[in-house]
């Protein structure tokens, strides 16, 4: 950037800049990307280790930047978070995914319908109005619950009191899953996990990492076996991310784990991929 002081010539960090734009400017244009529709979704399957099939996405925000080109989720959904942005821009990818959901179950042959993961915000989670928004969005589109799993970070509960809990206990009982995502990053008691409205562990990403290479660590190995059978004992899946190679998927599907997410099998894409991946599994 050209600096105002007449030192005309200074080297730019474009980098540097690009944040620079991105911080502050981004989060004075986030309300405004959300009324123009400027955000859109991509879905990553989720795949039965077990038989390969594909069992439902994980929807995943992009913001369709008309300067910057697409922005990730990483870059604008902690300033939507400080900003609050992120419960009126939560809400529209909840409905969005849930209409998804509803189009693929309607088109879908195969085994089950496909099911829809959505990622919610700490600050959605103590939101008053989570559960009656979420309620309407599910009979609106005329979606069963049970098509629907709300991801919450083992962070966002870390500690979580009954208060916090309810509204994802009330959430569980209609029907929805819900599921612990990033798990095994935050610290958690193990024993508390019991405690927790959750139906699925999903395994961060860096246990899968440790597992890139051959042969994997065998440390790495145990705690993944541990983490599993403490999760079968509870009655809950598991589902790991970040699967990138075949090898990862093969030790994993060893490991007892339920369901697997990664770029070895897919990367996040549009809707329609997703019902196409489905379907070809479904008679191929
Ligand atoms: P996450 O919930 O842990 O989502 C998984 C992230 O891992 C996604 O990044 C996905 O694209 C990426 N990923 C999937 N497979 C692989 C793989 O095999 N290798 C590697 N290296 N990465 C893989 P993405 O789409 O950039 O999203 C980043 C984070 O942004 C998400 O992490 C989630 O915390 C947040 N996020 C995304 N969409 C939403 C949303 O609608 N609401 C909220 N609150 N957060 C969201
Ligand atoms: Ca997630
Ligand atoms: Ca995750
Ligand atoms: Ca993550």
């Amino acid at each position: 950037a050209k600096s105002a002081g007449g030192n005309r010539y200074e080297l730019a960090d474009p980098e540097a800049d690009a944040r620079a734009i991105t911080r502050h400017g981004l989060t004075t244009a986030l309300p405004a990307a959300l009324e123009r529709g400027e955000f859109f979704i991509e879905y990553q399957p989720l795949v039965h280790l077990g038989d390969g099939s594909v069992r439902g996405a994980e929807a995943l925000v992009r913001w369709l930047h008309p300067q910057h080109g697409i922005i990730g989720p990483d870059r604008f959904i902690p300033l939507a978070e400080h900003t609050g942005l992120i419960v009126p821009l939560g809400r529209w990818v909840l409905e969005e995914s849930v209409r998804q959901a509803r189009t693929w179950e309607a088109r879908h042959s195969g085994a089950g319908p496909l099911r829809v993961n959505v990622n919610l915000s700490p600050m959605q989670l103590t939101h008053p109005n989570l559960v009656s928004d979420t309620v309407d969005i599910l009979e609106r589109e005329g979606l069963a619950p049970g098509a629907l799993c709300l991801e919450v970070t083992e962070s966002a509960l870390i500690g979580a009191d009954d208060d916090l809990l309810k509204p994802l206990r009330r959430l569980a009982e209609m029907g929805v899953d819900i599921a612990l995502d990033d798990f095994g990053t935050g610290y958690s008691n193990l024993a508390n996990l019991r405690r927790l409205p959750v139906s699925v562990l999903k395994l961060d990403r860096s246990f899968t990492q440790g597992m890139q290479h051959f042969p994997a660590d065998p440390v790495d190995l145990k705690i993944v076996e541990g983490i599993v059978a403490l999760a079968h004992s509870l009655d809950l899946a598991v589902t790991v991310e970040g699967v990138e190679t075949g090898h990862q998927a093969d030790q994993l599907r060893e490991l007892g784990c339920d369901t697997a997410q990664g770029w070895y099998y897919a990367r996040p894409g549009p809707p329609d991929r997703l019902h196409q991946l489905a379907l070809l599994d479904a008679t191929g």
